[in-house]
């Protein structure tokens, strides 16, 4: 009842667009926060040794373990896969860019935007079906698509879109479509601004990470585009606790954050320097060895910060698209000496009402699900059927035995008839697909060979 008096000056104020109703839903609202890469062999310790307190006390109250991938583990193809419930074929994102009939990457092609989709995502299902939701940095989101009663800040690229993010700083018309409803951009710019590159949050970053001299070529180099992800991610995580905060209480949140990933991409030379078969300087694995467990630590903390900015009931459900460990340990010219080719299992984080309480399960008990079954669970959650085309299924056996009492399964709904037709990339300002490529071969995704 109360949501709905606080309700009445929006709906006066968006009557004219012929909203529908708003959301009856009033259970548990799902926080759902996407962490790139992030890894078990790296958490465990950091757990065990109480430097991330906030992971260690969802899966405390909840459970942890293992989530099951998918391979190539391309992040937009996975991200996609995961609020889609479908395989890539399926979805229509295989790759960052247009590729060829063998799966290369096009030289001349565009990167995949939220209209090549072929199916709906969470968020547009949520929406349809009354479920209020906030959707910030998703990868593959750009442009934000227009959904009732919902909130999109949009991802152009992830980790790759730092270059591109600030651009619009130099513009005057802004990157557009990066927002739904195109208001909301208003409500973000101070953020962007203070996110920008040289900005504040340099010595944000400074204080965790430390500053890297530029005789130190190689670190350095990875250094200027961490950072880019350091201010891409925490800006988001400001622009997603802003949307907590605005007394509108969305069902559904979602979060993309990227810095484990990259971290390890990095990095991993330094932090495991016996696992490769070049030598690593000792002054450098001394300086930076510990940034992949920094960058843990750091995502520990923003996610303290979201918890506190949510409401006392909220149920949260952290995920990795994959795990990762030390990669090309005879190349020590290659910019990615941690990666995920062969797909070790992300990590699975679930906690709030109604959820089993099993703490971290037990080794050779850890595999929960897969990246598919997350879109039909986040439908679970929210009282809405699964997709009957959805190659996963709901993780309700997580739950407790009054929860399932309470929520008997939905039979499966073919959420795709209606949707709107996919079409071709599509490109947000002149050059922003030179720089998302050109960063993408800095970032030592596209390979030259
Ligand atoms: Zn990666």
């Amino acid at each position: 009842m109360l949501k709905l008096i606080l309700c009445l000056p929006l709906l006066a104020l968006a009557c004219s667009k012929q909203q529908p109703p708003h959301s009856n839903f009033d259970e548990a609202p799902l926080i759902v926060i996407g962490v790139d890469g992030m890894t078990l062999p790296v958490l465990e310790p950091l757990i065990r040794a109480g430097k991330v307190p906030h992971l260690a006390s969802l899966i405390e109250k909840g459970v942890g373990g293992k989530l099951f991938t998918d391979v190539p583990t391309y992040s937009p193809r996975l991200w996609t896969s995961i609020a889609t419930g479908v395989l890539a074929e399926e979805h229509g994102v295989p790759n960052f860019s247009e590729e060829d009939e063998q799966g290369n990457m096009l030289r001349d092609g565009l990167p995949f935007t939220s209209n090549c989709r072929k199916v709906p995502a969470v968020w547009n299902i949520a929406a349809d079906n009354r479920r209020d939701v906030d959707s910030v940095a998703w990868w593959v989101s750009w442009p934000a698509e227009e959904i009732d009663n919902g909130r999109i800040v949009a991802s152009y690229a992830a980790q790759v879109q730092a270059a591109i993010l600030w651009k619009p700083l130099l513009w005057d018309e802004g990157i557009p479509l990066l927002t739904y409803p195109n208001s909301l951009q208003n409500d973000i710019n101070a953020l962007l601004d203070e996110g920008k590159p040289k900005g504040p949050l340099v010595r944000e970053y400074n204080k965790r990470f430390g500053a890297i001299s530029p005789e130190w070529k190689v670190p350095f180099q990875r250094d200027i585009l961490f950072r880019g992800t350091f201010h891409a991610d925490r800006t988001h995580q400001k622009i997603f606790n802003n949307l907590q905060n605005t007394g509108r209480s969305a069902d559904l949140r979602m979060l993309y954050l990227g810095l484990p990933d990259v971290a390890g991409h990095f990095f991993w030379r330094y932090r495991e320097p016996e696992a490769f078969q070049y030598p690593v300087p000792t002054e450098m694995s001394d300086k930076i060895g510990g940034h992949i467990d920094k960058a843990y630590m750091q995502v520990d903390e923003w996610i303290g910060e979201v918890i506190a900015n949510a409401p006392e009931n909220a149920r949260f459900l952290i995920i990795s698209d994959h795990g990762m460990g030390p990669a090309n340990v005879t190349k020590p010219s290659h910019p990615q000496s941690g990666a995920h080719e062969e797909g070790p299992p992300g990590i699975f984080i679930l906690a709030g009402p109604g959820v089993k309480q099993q703490g971290l399960l037990g080794a050779g008990k850890r595999k929960v699900g897969y990246i598919y079954d997350i879109a039909p669970f986040m439908l679970d959650l929210l009282s809405l059927a699964p997709g009957s085309y959805m190659e996963g299924k709901t993780l309700r056996y997580l739950m407790t035995d009054e929860w399932i009492a309470n929520h008997p399964p939905l039979a499966g709904v073919d959420y795709r008839e209606g949707f709107r037709e996919a079409t071709a990339p599509l490109v947000p300002g002149e050059g922003l697909d030179e720089v998302f490529i050109d960063n993408l071969n800095q970032l030592g995704y596209v390979d030259d060979e």
